[in-house]
């Protein structure tokens, strides 16, 4: 069974939703981020004063590097679990050649202490061990399932182009308008906005999660404002 299907429990249907939340929370993260962290450099540097044209400048500039920051953090992580789970495969693939008989009592073990009795256990294991030993062994053993598996390139292009998504926002809005409360009133509501929606596919309370969100970007918002102002009027640098 996976998650991501209704579960048929009699005539009951239960829809879980974590499998689908998480590419989805993914997702929502990177473009808060983007959101966020552009909107805030951009009221930065506006609140120093500056030209529109050193405001969008900025933002372009957040937006371009915050994507490949982004995406290098994440693929330099990914890839690091990947190479974890690739060198789990390859011990359980080496002890299953070598010691199949201690890899079926290791399994048997797992069920046992999973709560089948022992006699039950031995048979499950014996029988999954006929189907498909090495999956049986990273799924039950490990907790890895093939479609599981970590993708690099794919988690790097998603968070990449997630933040770009975000991050487009205020730049746009730049070109229209540099006004720090523009830019902060638009970054705020289309965060309360994502974070009610994200949350409300993820089957979570929706007002607590646009609160976070809000909180937190209001806060970088008004972090930078007061930089930018102190930049600005030459009280420091
Ligand atoms: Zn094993």
């Amino acid at each position: 069974m996976t998650s991501s299907q209704p579960a048929q429990h009699g005539h009951v249907y239960e829809r879980h939703r974590s499998g689908r939340s998480g590419w989805l929370r993914a997702a929502v993260l990177g473009a808060d981020d983007g959101i966020v962290s552009t909107a805030s450099l951009m009221i930065g540097v506006a609140a120093t004063g500056a030209t529109s044209r050193a405001v969008v400048t900025s933002g372009l500039a957040g937006l371009v590097a915050g994507a490949l920051s982004m995406a290098t953090g994440e693929y330099v992580s990914v890839s690091s679990q990947r190479d974890a789970e690739d060198a789990d495969r390859a011990v359980e693939e080496h002890e299953l050649r070598n010691y199949p008989d201690a890899e079926l009592f290791e399994l048997t073990q797992i069920y046992v202490g999973r709560g089948l009795d022992r006699a039950l256990a031995e048979q499950v294991a014996a029988q999954l061990h006929q189907n498909n030993a090495l999956e049986a062994h990273l799924r039950d053993e490990l907790g890895l399932r093939p479609a599981g598996l970590a993708r690099p390139l794919q988690a790097a292009a998603a968070s990449a182009g997630s933040f770009c998504v975000g991050a487009a926002v205020p730049v746009v809005v730049g070109l229209v308008s540099t006004a720090e409360w523009v830019l902060a009133l638009v970054a705020l509501a289309l965060l309360a906005l994502l974070g009610s929606l994200g949350a409300g596919l993820g089957g979570a309370p929706r007002g607590r999660a646009a609160l976070r969100v809000l909180v937190g970007g209001g806060l970088a918002m008004a972090a930078t404002a007061v930089v930018g102002d102190l930049v600005g009027t030459g009280s420091v640098v």
